[in-house]
């Protein structure tokens, strides 16, 4: 007799390999999530070391030889943009494996805003010495410094904005609710069906549970699937969501 093929979906397989969590009730793995914060704190406060030996700098507390002060400065402030974007990259992946809850308005707020604030934090006082400084005897170095900074802390701010939040209610609910869908390298939405025509010709389609495609940044329905799921099923993938987000207010 022929061997009995087992059949199992990988999606299933998946959800049953899943161990139980201890630390939580939470129905998806959190791991990663606190290693993520911590490197991004280590980032956010070597992105402000940079500041403050910029401040230093520009008011002549500390002097350099060895290169100009002016090229000196706007290498600090580059240094220090970079440790702020790469430093609020992993405090949202950390976000989006392990979401603040809505419940708490003001911490989900600040949760998803963290890179904001530390972008602010780590230019604005530079800014702020810039534009009080009246005796400066170099007019030409306040200028650039300055507008590097303004510069900086635009692009700082634009990168660190979490445009897609996502709380822990609503990935609860949404883990739940699909085994299997897909998503693509760029995309901000993940997809019921394989041949979606948003993700029909990329390259870097993956199929995964709903916990991986939010984790990799894509927390909503694709709206072609959802009409498409809706059409196939009587029942909308979309109200079952926005039930989910009244019963979390
Ligand atoms: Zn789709």
């Amino acid at each position: 007799m022929a061997e009995k093929k087992e059949t199992k979906k990988p999606a299933e397989e998946k959800a049953a390999k899943k161990p139980a969590s201890k630390a939580s009730e939470k129905p998806y793995s959190t791991a990663g999530a606190t290693e993520r914060r911590i490197g991004a704190v280590i980032c956010w406060l070597a992105a402000i070391a940079c500041e403050i030996v910029a401040i230093c700098l520009y008011s002549g507390k500390i002097e350099i030889t060895f290169m100009n002060t002016i090229v000196a400065l706007v290498a600090l402030l580059v240094i220090d943009l970079i440790l702020v974007i790469v430093g609020s990259m992993l405090w949202k992946k950390a976000n989006h494996i392990d979401p603040a809850s809505e419940k708490n308005k003001v911490k989900f707020f600040l949760w998803n805003n963290m890179g904001v604030i530390a972008c602010i934090v780590a230019f604005l006082p530079f800014i702020i010495m810039i534009l009080t400084d009246k005796e400066n005897t170099d007019p030409r170095m306040k200028k650039i410094a300055g507008i590097a900074a303004a510069i900086a802390i635009v692009i700082g701010v634009l990168f660190s904005i979490d445009w897609h939040p996502i709380s822990e209610e609503a990935k609860s609910e949404q883990v739940k609710y699909q085994n299997s869908v897909y998503y693509t390298q760029f995309g901000k939405k993940y997809h019921l069906y394989g041949d979606c025509q948003h993700i029909n010709t990329s390259d870097s389609k993956t199929e995964a549970s709903v916990e991986e495609a939010i984790n990799h940044g894509c927390n909503d329905v694709c709206k072609t699937c959802a009409d498409k799921y809706e059409k196939e099923n009587g029942k909308s993938y979309l109200d079952i969501q926005a039930a989910v987000e009244e019963g979390a207010k």
